[in-house]
Parts: C-alpha cells; sequence; structure tokens
C-alpha cells in the first residue's frame, strides 16, 4: 500500500499532488445532549481552525421528529457565529428499529436546510449473542444505508457500542477480522454505484480506547478492500467532547496510509452553509 510523502507542512499522494481535503464532517453540539458541554458552535469552530480543518459540518443526531426543533438552536447558532472554517449544516441519522427508518424525508430536510445527511446502524438489535448475525445484520444496514437516496455518508461501519455488549457480557468485537471480504468488496461496489460516501471515523473507529492497539490496523486493511471498489469516502472525527475534535487526524492520517487522492474525499457539493 502506498502511503504518500510528506514535505515541510504539505502532504502529497502517490502522483504529487498535494492533499489538502482537511475535512470533518461529523460532529455533534450541545444542544442534542448526546455531546457535552464543551461542544458549542463557537468552540467548534476554533478548534476546528487550530486543528487546520478547511471544512466542518455540523451533524448532531435526528433519531425522532420530536428532536428537530433543536436542530433549530444549531442553526441559529452558526448564524451568529464568526468562523474562519466554512460551515455545512448536516445531519446523523439512525434506524428507528431493525430494518426500520430513519426519522427524515425531503420535507425534513428542506424545512431545516439540511445540506447534507450522514447515516448508520447503532445497535446489534439481537438479544443472544451470534457473532455472524451481528455482521449479517450491520451488513444489511450499510447496504440499505447506501441505497437511500437522502443518505451522502455511511456512518461509522462495525462501531458498536461497548457498554452495550459488557451489560451482555458478550465478547467485545476487538477487530474486523471477522468481516468476510465479500462484505467489504459489496459495501464498497454499492458505495460506487449509489455515490455514498463510507465514513472513516475518528472517535468510533480509529481513536476508540475500547479497542485493542492493533484494531486499526485490520481495519485499515478492511478499509482498503471497500477502497479498491473506487467509492468516496468521508472523514470525520463524531467528537462528542471538544478534545475529541483531535482524532480527525487519524482520519486524514488514514487517508494517506489508503493512498487516497483528495478526489476521493467527499464533501458536499453546494456553497457552505456559512463561508469562512
Ligand atoms: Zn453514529
Ligand atoms: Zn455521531
Amino acid at each position: 500500500m502506498d502511503v504518500g510523502f510528506a514535505y515541510g507542512l504539505h502532504r502529497f499522494d502517490r502522483k504529487g499532488n498535494p492533499m489538502t481535503a482537511r475535512y470533518d464532517f461529523h460532529t455533534h453540539t450541545v444542544h442534542l445532549k448526546c455531546a457535552n458541554e464543551t461542544m458549542t458552535i463557537p468552540a467548534m469552530v476554533v478548534e476546528a481552525a487550530r486543528l487546520g480543518v478547511t471544512k466542518l459540518g455540523i451533524t448532531d443526531h435526528l433519531n425522532t421528529f420530536d428532536k428537530l426543533p433543536l436542530h433549530e438552536c444549531i442553526r441559529a447558532d452558526i448564524d451568529a457565529v464568526e468562523t474562519s472554517v466554512d460551515i455545512y449544516l448536516g445531519v446523523e441519522l439512525n434506524y428507528m428499529g431493525c430494518d426500520g427508518e430513519f426519522a427524515y424525508n425531503e420535507e425534513t430536510r428542506d424545512k431545516l436546510g439540511f445540506q447534507f445527511a450522514i447515516g448508520g446502524i447503532h445497535a446489534t438489535y439481537l438479544k443472544e449473542y451470534d457473532l455472524g448475525k451481528i455482521i449479517d445484520i450491520q451488513h444489511r444496514h450499510h447496504l440499505a444505508t447506501c441505497e437511500n437516496p437522502l443518505v451522502d455518508v455511511l456512518v461509522h461501519p462495525y462501531w458498536f457500542g461497548k457498554y452495550h455488549f459488557d451489560r451482555e457480557e458478550w465478547p467485545w468485537f476487538d477487530s474486523v477480522a471477522c468481516v468476510p471480504e465479500s462484505y467489504a468488496r459489496e459495501l464498497g461496489q454499492v458505495a460506487k454505484e449509489t455515490n455514498t460516501a463510507i465514513e472513516i471515523n475518528g472517535s468510533a473507529n480509529l481513536v476508540n480506547s475500547g479497542n485493542p492497539p492493533e484494531y486499526v490496523d485490520g481495519y485499515a486493511d478492511y478499509l482498503a478492500i471497500v477502497a479498491e471498489q473506487g467509492c468516496l469516502f468521508s472523514v470525520g472525527s463524531d467528537a462528542h467532547d471538544i478534545k475529541r475534535m483531535s482524532t480527525v487526524e487519524a482520519t486524514w492520517a488514514m487517508v494517506e496510509r489508503l493512498g487516497l487522492p483528495d478526489d476521493r474525499i467527499w464533501s458536499p457539493k453546494c456553497a457552505p452553509y456559512k463561508r469562512a
């Protein structure tokens, strides 16, 4: 695998093109109470600028329609903030039940002015441990997410909430080596066909203290198979605390490790919601 090379502050891909896609398209705010009080829009913008982020996506959860008014508050904060970073208004979607739907449609998108949506599965939907079933259910939802025309980015493939495994006393999912290669290939192919970006997620997958040190190497191998199919990738910190925004740097390093040029890194086609 080609890792590109660095010269001074500028990094280059293997063809010698500068790599400038320093984005973060997955962040949470204090408004939905999933992120903590450090994740205010003004603080996020300052931290993004410090990290060298050039495009920042605000993507708080919309798990149920009744949370929509909270997204109005996020928009008001973005309207008020001074920024040196381009800001995009997005949303993160979660399935309402196994093989369920997202709390999202064109009307919701247009009412709130969401410029993009990221989405995916956030549970095993199982009562009893069965590794094969766990993977099959994830894969099925991954493909369904890609097929959904309202979703731009599939979030954090094969992330799981560790608390759930611990509570059930299940063996922790500490490696993606158990994911069949055929699933990785199919995901990459469907992502390419549907023009959905596959997310490289800082906090959930790459910088997660719940995982052993070798997890990231295995995850890189998995992503490399997905990448061979020619799909786009999105990068994001998934920060819920301001200190975790720096995990986006691990996603940029992964992009270099995979040898992905800038034109394989997704960003919304539209102008920013708020320009730097
Ligand atoms: Zn998520
Ligand atoms: Zn998230």
